[in-house]
Formats: structure tokens, sequence, C-alpha cells
């Protein structure tokens, strides 16, 4: 089902909650991960995390080189720097350049608790890298809105 996303800063207090490992993979998770699929493909959005949803579970879901579910993804290996533009769908309408590992390699569980190995360079290593940050509390793009904020109130 297609769900309301999240923004920042009016959920901010939900959206910088750090996210816990999923731990069974009940019916709760299986539409949750179906949630985070149709909201993303909807939304036209590159990634989403479950915290974006208002779970504060490791799980994300990439749109990118078709549907990829990752629940308690850890990267085992990066290489290269590169920095590229990311926006966000929690903070809609802002962008920020951000240097990121040019590729990664992370280790995760599939939406049926399967382990996998999820490989990319470009683009899908950035969103993996950014909707692997949300599971922290953190995203590039809240700190750009803050700052953003900071510079309107100082002119
Ligand atoms: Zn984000």
């Amino acid at each position: 089902m297609i769900k309301k996303i999240l923004t920042y800063p009016k959920d901010k207090e939900i959206l910088t909650k750090v996210s816990e490992p999923v731990t069974e993979f009940n019916d709760k998770i299986k539409e949750l991960i179906q949630d985070l699929k149709d909201t993303v493909q909807y939304n036209g959005g590159a990634g989403i995390s479950a915290i974006q949803l208002g779970e504060p579970l490791q799980i994300c879901v990439i749109n990118w080189a078709g549907i990829h579910v990752l629940v308690n993804p850890s990267i085992t290996r990066s290489r290269g720097e590169h920095t590229m533009r990311e926006g966000c769908l929690s903070v809609p309408g802002l962008f920020v350049d951000t240097t990121r590992a040019q590729k990664v390699w992370v280790k995760a569980l599939d939406e049926n608790g399967n382990e996998i190995e999820y490989a990319e360079g470009g683009n899908g290593s950035y969103i993996v890298q950014h909707e692997m940050d949300h599971f922290q509390g953190k995203c590039s793009l809240f700190e750009e809105y803050e700052k953003v904020v900071a510079n309107e109130n100082n002119k």
C-alpha cells in the first residue's frame, strides 16, 4: 500500500531515531516491505528506508536497476570516492553534493530472510549508503536543511 512519507523537519523526532535490526520475518515485516516498495515506486524515488514510513527498522528498498530489498544491510567492502548530487523523499525540493564510496559491497537479508550480497558502483552505491544513513537517524539532506535555515536567519 502507498503510505505517507514522513518529512523533515515536521517529523524530525521520528526521522532522527536509530533503527533496530529485523529479528523475525513475520507478516507485519512483509507488509512493511510491500508498503516501502509501493511508496518508493509511486513517488519515483531512488530509495526509501523504513524510518521514512515511521518504522525504526533496518529495512531499505533501492529502486535503481530494479527493486532491491535490503534487510539489516552492512557494508563489507568499499572502493573509491565520488561526489554526487543527492535528494531525499523526506526533504522534497532540496539537493546537496555528497561525497561517498564509488562502489560498495553489502551483505544483507532479502525479504524472505535469505542472505544476499548487493554490490553496486555508481548510483546504486550512493543510494544504499544514503539509505543506511537513515538507520543512524541521519540524512545528508537534514544537514543541508539546517544549513539553509541558518543562512536564512543570518540574512
Ligand atoms: Zn534521505
